[in-house]
């Protein structure tokens, strides 16, 4: 059987035991059945003008090679391009997008650095999987350094429309690099028909149908693997975690009060403005709900070097003081903000004793908070999930009160409805997206993706 290569632009720190999110919870354990190596960036920089040499921990057969990043290194290609070009380009804010040419060639340079020092740790039968969005030169710097085995990519973030895309200086040079891979994954099949749009009015490639697309004289297959969580260890968290001091601190602190809850990085891509000023609406509209409920908005900083996050971090304060404000009293407060970051376990017993999860990102490659959500309720008095109808969850959890995201009065009517929901209808929508999300676990978003990737000769019905 072949040996796994992860390459993802952060790796969790080995020192750490096994890691404890999802998605590198996934990662570990098809490592860990494979064999195999997992490449990335520390987090840290060397604070020198080199990045310094790669740093390798064996835990099992897993080898994890590390690279801290020279200071230009992390102001171009990962400041720069990746998170001030492509992350405002693939959310749809052309506003926020800042092209730079020496950004652009620092994260071809990082990308072929990367390359340059995974190319000696590569066997010949090993299957290689590239993650996300700041490595897409990956595969065709590693091809250029001869290596001929399959290698795939996953894009995590959404792919957006071509009219977006084109925008982009260089997206021919990004299109040309993908089609250095064998087998392209994106999160829905809306990502995908915008890449074979991309491709089409370019007049570069085209799609063959059946998952084959042609551009730039290379074959390569492209598919939506929509990643999930684990379900079921999820739900036992949550229901665990509701007996612990934290979370029942946090209901005693809301005094019987019925708690909505949103948790997400502090990002604008999120729409927590909208979302302030939907909960608002909601207050105006809805009197008789004045101090009967809460939202807590759970939201940790994150990027805060990158420019465009400073106005906006400004901004969500304000609008959550202004409704506070105006709408508090003596002895309530409408929406608790923080900017820490909670615990996976207390995050879970929160979810389950909230009444509505308010999930409305303007634009989301997945959105993980979402099934999460759903994975930590009580089946026997579900809370009702608000889900923005751009999240790429919303795919999957049609049976959400899916809303605009952008339409405020909209946010304030599902809330108002989620909060008055029926038992009946709430167990109903509950079960039909825990049918859902319960198919597309995480276990099966790899085994799916490295069943296509294997070559064919190897590939089995087991999952990896
Ligand atoms: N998360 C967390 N603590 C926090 C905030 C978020 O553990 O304080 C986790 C959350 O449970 C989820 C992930 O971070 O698993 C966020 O993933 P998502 O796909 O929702 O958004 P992203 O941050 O990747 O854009």
């Amino acid at each position: 059987m072949s040996r796994l290569v992860v390459v993802s632009n952060r790796v969790p720190d080995p020192a750490k035991g096994p890691p404890a999110g999802g998605l590198a919870v996934a990662l570990n354990s098809a490592l860990e059945k494979m064999g195999g190596v997992w490449m990335g960036w520390t987090g840290k920089s060397s604070g020198v003008k080199e990045p310094g040499p790669l740093q390798f921990v064996e835990r099992g057969n897993i080898t994890f090679a590390l690279t801290d990043l020279s200071r230009r290194d992390l102001a171009e290609y990962y400041t720069g391009f990746a998170n001030s070009v492509l992350w405002p380009l693939c959310h749809y804010r052309l506003d926020l997008t800042e092209y730079a040419r020496k950004d652009m060639a620092g994260y071809f340079r990082v990308n072929r650095l990367f390359a340059e020092r995974l190319r000696p740790l590569i066997q010949p039968d090993d299957i290689i999987w590239i993650h996300d969005y700041h490595l897409i030169p990956m595969a065709s710097e590693l091809r250029r350094l001869g290596v001929g085995n399959r290698i795939g990519f996953f894009m995590h973030i959404p792919w957006p429309s071509p009219d977006v895309f084109f925008t982009l200086p260089v997206h021919e040079a990004i299109i040309d690099n993908l089609t250095a891979y064998d087998l392209l994954g994106f999160q829905t099949e809306h990502d995908v028909e915008n890449f074979a749009l991309a491709l089409k009015r370019d007049g570069i490639g085209r799609d063959m149908g059946d998952g084959w697309m042609a551009a730039y004289g290379r074959r390569f297959q492209a598919k939506a693997f929509p990643i999930g969580i684990d379900v079921a260890e999820f739900a036992s968290t949550a229901k665990e975690a509701v007996r612990s001091k934290a979370v029942k601190r946090t209901a005693v602190s809301f005094a019987g009060r019925d708690l909505i809850i949103g948790v997400d990085r502090l990002d604008y891509s999120k729409g927590l403005t909208h979302r302030i000023d939907g909960f608002e609406r909601f207050l105006i509209a809805n009197p008789a709900w004045r101090g009967r409920t809460t939202l807590l908005q759970v939201t940790p900083k994150s990027r805060s070097e990158v420019q465009g996050y400073s106005d906006m971090q400004r901004q969500v304060a304000e609008h959550a003081g202004r409704v506070n404000g105006a709408m508090g009293t003596l002895d309530w407060t409408p929406i608790r903000y923080i900017n820490q970051s909670v615990g996976r376990n207390t995050l879970a017993g929160l979810y389950r004793i909230a009444r509505v999860g308010l999930v409305t990102p303007l634009r989301d490659g997945m959105n993980l908070v979402a099934k999460e959500f759903v994975a930590a309720q009580n089946p026997a008095d579900p809370g009702v999930l608000v889900l923005s109808r751009f999240a790429g969850a919303a795919r999957e959890l049609d049976a959400a009160v899916l809303v605009n995201p952008y339409d405020v009065e909209a946010i304030g009517n599902a809330i108002a409805r989620a909060l008055s929901m029926p038992l009946e209808a709430r167990v109903e929508r509950y079960t039909a997206m825990m049918a859902r999300i319960e198919q597309n676990d995480i276990s099966k978003w790899s085994a799916d993706f490295l069943g296509m990737l294997q070559p064919e000769e190897q590939r089995t019905t087991e999952p990896v």
